[in-house]
């Protein structure tokens, strides 16, 4: 079902400028190309294309991804799914974000790791906007709490907000829990909580980024829409 991967991604990219122009937040986009459905070929297929950023939800396939490609130039990895803390030591040193910090003990495990290998870990705090379907995430009550205990940690630098939209097969339905990410994102700022600005909101999948685009995602994790079967 792998298709014609210059053609999924020249769609992607058009979707994308379109959707930028209906932003009130004039924001850069950023695309991280979700790697998991495929191998290390089709990787480089899409590398080849001009894509530098790539996202692996499981850290056993990004440290292997890592392995093949990662003296590519500019390659990155991003680690977009949950992180068990035992997982933390492998991709500590490979992943340029991670997407899905969750919970205080793996901020705190991150800063551990990261401490270690003598490096500050990038990280974006996920939300749980859609409290039903997705039980990992902070809740919008406890992240200016959560923000400050983790700017505590020397080796963990919060950059930004994930969050997930239920999957809904009318798209406009997700476009309220885009809003109140990005709004979450504005108190943050604007409240002064924080230690470092949060200049990252990755929210959008190949089912909605449009919309998510439209109301201020600075990272869509786009996969399926790539590498074909929709
Ligand atoms: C798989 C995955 C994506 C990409 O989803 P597509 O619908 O294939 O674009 C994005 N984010 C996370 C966390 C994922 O696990």
């Amino acid at each position: 079902m792998i298709t014609d991967l210059d053609q999924n991604l020249k769609k992607v990219l058009e979707k994308i400028e379109i959707a930028k122009k209906k932003s009130p937040y004039n924001q850069d986009v950023k695309v991280v190309c979700v790697s998991k459905y495929v191998g290390s070929d089709k990787v480089k297929e899409v590398y080849d294309l001009g894509i530098r950023d790539f996202g692996e939800n499981r850290p056993q396939e990004l440290v292997k991804k890592y392995g093949e490609l990662g003296n590519l130039t500019n390659i990155s990895f991003h680690q977009i799914g949950t992180l068990q803390k035992n997982k933390v030591k492998y991709i500590i040193d490979k992943a340029a974000l991670i997407h899905s910090l969750d919970s205080f003990s793996l901020a705190e495990k991150i800063n551990t790791e990261a401490k270690k290998n003598g490096i500050i870990a990038n990280c974006l705090i996920q939300i749980n906007i859609s409290l039903e379907e997705n039980k990992h995430g902070i809740s919008k009550e406890d992240v200016k709490d959560f923000i400050k205990k983790t700017d505590e940690l020397d080796n963990v630098k919060v950059i930004g907000l994930m969050g997930m939209a239920p999957f809904e097969e009318d798209v406009e339905k997700t476009r309220p829990y885009f809003k109140d990410m990005r709004q979450i994102f504005e108190d943050i700022n604007s409240g002064r909580i924080n230690k470092y600005k949060l200049t990252e909101l990755s929210m959008g999948m190949s089912n909605d980024f449009e919309i998510a685009i439209e109301e201020g995602a600075t990272i869509v994790r786009i996969g399926t829409m790539i590498f074909g079967g929709r």
